[in-house]
């Protein structure tokens, strides 16, 4: 059974033929460390999660990359206007440090709750600024770059496949250079971007800063993408990932910049993952759409129902976010929960819905129809004990920690039972006033009651519902 991917590059699904087999480099990009990760964000970091534990178990060795982006990620892709580190600094009244550490952790603890594995390898932009320097002389000594008062820029003219990734001419790319930032008026084309900032003029005040060659000052944001991922994964690598936002102008500058100084192809395979939407548009901190984990919480859902929310979808398909759909995704795992309680010790498991699953996740990684597979297995005559292998199996790319819940028939404590035999009372003597009551006292200490033929069927819950 071969993988088959979406490559954004050749704009097919193909057989996943990896460099050097049974070795996997993959290369995500990662967070801008200026503000707080929301969900939006996650959807992206779970859909790597899930491309990692898919090449896992098809045996693959992976190796990970991820960079944090805590230096010369500017508010406009144009390299205009000043840092988003700066801007986060100045907005959460910390340092550049303070702030660059304090969102880096809430991006881990947020990644952490639903269930990502962290990468093999993480880099930080501020700790690899030798390796920025040195991709940056390799462009110099191939002819690529031209000096202005404010920055080295790489210039794109003598890049002849600049527009490979995007389909885009070069006349069609947007250039957003608004009035209120600030543009190099000595740039030769107005999509040629920045490979070093001189703390002078415009970044006179830049805080991060570090001597080059050239003068000092800081990296742009594209190059430590390129420095990073050919220092851990070599100059030509297997996939590369990202949103969907980064197809028309931080990738195809990845790619002149790795392409420019090796002269080999960079990536084989490239991986853009949708957006995560609200009413129609992208959740994004700019339009104050997002929400935050903690705020997943506080209304009482499981990370995890998000997790299985984003499953639910194909990861090329945008994900339209509403409460309602949350919901009805905790619902569907506090079920599958429920279920799974009341299998027996693992035997030997359901080879064909395993066999039908994989071929779903190997089908360009669809999730929502492996999600159906479960669904089927679960629902079906098979005797549980096998059911249970299975569902193990299934839960390593899922990831929704199932084992915690496998034969772990719930101990209802004395005091839940009680009310349970008084609501089953009162509702027997058709009091259903006091039975609703009594319901929602067995619910604040954490269990629901299905009214089954056979009688009251006692389940934990989650505090939404
Ligand atoms: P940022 O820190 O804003 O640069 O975003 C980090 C990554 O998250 C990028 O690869 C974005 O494409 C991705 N991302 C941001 N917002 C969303 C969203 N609403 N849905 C899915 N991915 C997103
Ligand atoms: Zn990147």
């Amino acid at each position: 059974m071969m993988l088959k991917l979406y490559n954004t590059l050749t704009r097919r699904i193909e057989n996943f033929e990896p460099i050097n087999p049974p070795k996997v480099g993959i290369y995500s990009c990662g967070p801008t460390v200026y503000d707080y990760t929301h969900i939006g964000h996650l959807r992206k970091y779970v859909g790597d999660d899930i491309l990692r534990r898919i090449l896992e178990i098809n045996g693959y060795e992976v190796k990970h990359v991820m960079n944090i982006t805590d230096v010369g990620h500017l508010v406009s892709d144009e390299d205009a206007g000043e840092d988003k580190m700066e801007k986060g600094a100045r907005e959460s009244g910390k340092s550049v440090w303070e702030a660059a550490k304090f969102f880096e952790d809430y991006f881990w603890k947020s990644v952490e709750t639903v269930n990502t594995k962290r990468p093999n390898i993480v880099a930080k932009a501020t700790e690899h600024i030798k390796e920025q320097i040195k991709l940056i002389h390799r462009l110099e000594k191939n002819g690529f770059i031209y000096q202005t008062t404010h920055a080295i820029y790489f210039d794109i003219s003598k890049f002849a496949d600049y527009s490979k990734l995007s389909g885009q001419k070069l006349e069609e790319k947007e250039i957003g250079a608004r009035e209120d930032v600030f543009v190099d008026k000595q740039k030769k084309n107005p999509q040629d971007f920045a490979l070093w900032f001189f703390t002078v003029g415009h970044f006179k005040d830049h805080t991060m800063r570090w001597p080059s060659p050239w003068g000092e000052g800081f990296p742009g944001w594209h190059i430590e993408c390129s420095a990073m991922s050919m220092e851990y994964l070599g100059d030509s690598f297997d996939i590369h990932t990202g949103g969907i936002d980064h197809i028309p102008v931080h990738h195809p500058n990845e790619i002149a910049q790795s392409e420019g100084a090796s002269g080999k192809p960079f990536v084989k395979y490239w991986v853009h993952h949708n957006f995560l939407i609200v009413d129609g548009e992208k959740m994004s901190k700019s339009k104050k759409n997002f929400y935050k984990i903690d705020e997943i919480v506080k209304k009482g859902f499981d990370p995890l129902a998000l997790r299985y929310l984003f499953l639910t979808a194909h990861w090329r398909d945008k994900l339209n976010f509403t409460w309602k759909s949350l919901e009805a995704a905790q619902n569907a795992l506090d079920n599958l929960r429920e279920i799974i309680r009341d299998w027996d010790e693992l035997k030997i498991g359901c080879a064909q819905y395993e066999q039908d699953f994989m071929e779903a996740l190997n089908n360009d990684l669809n999730t929502p129809q492996a999600l159906a597979v479960l669904w089927d297995m679960v629902k079906s005559d098979y005797p549980s004990s096998a059911k249970a292998k299975s569902i193990l199996e299934m839960d390593k790319v899922l990831g929704l920690k199932l084992e915690e819940y496998l034969g772990k028939k719930i101990e209802v404590p004395a005091e839940v039972q009680k009310l349970v035999n008084q609501r089953e009372q009162a509702r027997k003597s058709g009091d259903f006033k006091k039975s609703d009551e009594l319901r929602k006292k067995i619910k604040k200490l954490g269990y629901g009651i299905e009214d089954t033929p056979e009688g009251p069927r006692i389940k934990a819950t989650s505090s939404h519902s």
